[in-house]
């Protein structure tokens, strides 16, 4: 409004010694005094802010059923360390990405595009259900299927089961590549009956899991494997509404010397447009630039695109959700208010079932099913113990072990009870020093035992409000 070069005021800011980008608000009374500088009066408006609620991320119009369009897959690779994860990542990677664009080279933005039959399939860079659980923590879905990478030298494997609990706990289809093929001591055959004892019954065998045989050294069957993907995501009817403001979730973001701010957005609805305004978590600007995968620069994102924007005033966290606003004011006054309460709101977010607060949950009605993660000792108690605590359900709440194994409780453990509002249950384990304090930061209720009747006493106790407190 004053008219002047805003390098000018970020030189005036500087010798203030307040270090500010562009992009960034500075406070009131700075503004005033360097207006004042200038020569201008300021006059403060008051803002009618009470209708902006810091939560309405969505600022969400519902969409038409007919407004929908079909968009393309979201893929996240699991399966045990060492399976080939990431060779296989790689394999998908080099031989569909078309090599006339940019050089066919992939930019490390986060996530990935690859064609298929003139079909589009977008790849999570960072392989594993570690990285898919965490995004689920904190709030953001965004995998439509999971690739379960098995060897064929190697088997169902521990972290191959905790791959397919996660999956499971968070309804995303699985597709099973079973990898190594071309190694001399591959048993295809044998994988495919382990999975068989974890609930996955292949198609061949008459059950509705899809497997494919590939080689990522060798750079076979990939093609199946990405028309499988197709074929699946074809059944979820994948759709969204292009014509709207975006909304998306950040993948990755950080910040870059000569950029600042960079993030990585998943469009999930709507498209994102070069000079939208937007917010992400605390985070406020308008959108400066934005990188496709191959590093070429675009002016439009529809959903299922990954982009790299530029133009926000602080680095988001992964998982925040970015949206659109038409209205700067508003999009300047939710950043404001959040700025004040966003921690109060995280915290708030956080709060987990714990097994003091089950009878009143289910009194409330808010809780219908208890999630469990059980650890034990030995394979025998972990069986027993399920057993033993599943029949606990009754009519009005449903107990579940989501995922039992052996071994004391870890990170991943904790991170997938936040992530699916579970407690841990310890069965003569303990947690390790990571998983402890990730449990306090994410409020997970971890309880540990040495008799198996002691765990179903509790249980039982707290189903009816009379679970005696901890100290
Ligand atoms: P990740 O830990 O699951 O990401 O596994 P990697 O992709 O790092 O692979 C682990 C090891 O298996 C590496 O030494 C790879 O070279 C090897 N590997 C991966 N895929 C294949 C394959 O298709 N055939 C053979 N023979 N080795 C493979």
């Amino acid at each position: 409004k004053m008219n002047i070069n805003s390098s000018d005021i970020i030189k005036k800011l500087m010798s203030r010694g307040i270090m500010v980008t562009i992009n960034q608000q500075i406070d009131y009374d700075n503004a005033v005094q360097i207006a004042e500088e200038y020569g201008f009066l300021v006059d403060k408006k008051e803002e009618d802010d009470e209708n902006i609620n810091i939560l309405d991320e969505e600022d969400d119009e519902k969409d038409n059923e007919e407004e929908l369009l079909p968009r393309p897959p979201v893929v996240t690779v699991m399966g045990h360390v060492d399976h080939g994860k990431t060779s296989l990542l790689d394999a998908i990677r080099k031989t569909k990405v078309s090599q006339h664009e940019a050089g066919g080279i992939t930019q490390h933005i986060g996530a990935s595009v690859v064609e298929i039959n003139n079909k589009k399939i977008i790849f999570l860079d960072t392989p594993g259900h570690e990285a898919f659980t965490a995004m689920r923590a904190r709030g953001a879905s965004v995998t439509d299927i999971a690739i379960l990478v098995v060897a064929a030298d190697d088997g169902v494997m521990p972290q191959t089961i905790e791959a397919i609990n996660h999956a499971k706990a968070a309804n995303v289809p699985i597709i099973v590549a079973i990898n190594k093929i071309d190694k001399p001591n591959a048993n295809p055959d044998r994988v495919k009956q382990e999975l068989t004892e974890h609930g996955l019954v292949p198609e061949d065998w008459g059950g509705d899991t899809i497997c494919v045989n590939v080689s990522a050294h060798l750079k076979t069957g990939i093609d199946t494997l990405l028309e499988m993907v197709l074929l699946v995501a074809e059944m979820q009817e994948l759709k969204a509404n292009p014509n709207r403001n975006a909304k998306g979730v950040i993948i990755e973001a950080q910040l870059d010397k000569t950029k600042g701010p960079v993030a990585t957005v998943l469009v999930q609805k709507g498209t994102l447009k070069t000079g939208d305004v937007i917010i992400a978590g605390s985070a406020f600007g308008k959108v400066r630039a934005m990188f496709d995968d191959k590093g070429k620069k675009i002016k439009k994102a529809t959903p299922s695109t990954p982009v790299e924007v530029l133009g926000l005033s602080d680095v988001p966290e992964a998982g925040d959700v970015l949206v659109a606003l038409q209205d700067e004011k508003k999009a300047r006054l939710i950043v404001e208010k959040r700025k004040e309460k966003y921690r109060e709101y995280k915290i708030k977010q956080k709060q987990k079932i714990s097994l003091d607060e089950l009878f009143n949950q289910i009194k409330e009605g808010n809780i219908k099913e208890l999630n469990i993660i059980l650890k034990a000792d030995l394979q025998g108690s972990v069986e027993a113990i399920q057993q033993s605590i599943e029949q606990l359900s009754n009519d009005e709440v449903r107990i579940k072990v989501i995922h039992g194994a052996v071994g004391a409780i870890t990170e991943t453990d904790v991170m997938f009870a936040a992530a699916s509002n579970a407690i841990i249950i310890g069965f003569n384990v303990r947690p390790d020093s990571k998983a402890k304090s990730l449990a306090e930061k994410e409020k997970v209720d971890i309880r540990l035992y040495r008799i198996i009747y002691d765990a179903i006493d509790d249980i039982k106790a707290a189903m009816k409000g009379m679970l005696e407190p901890e100290f």
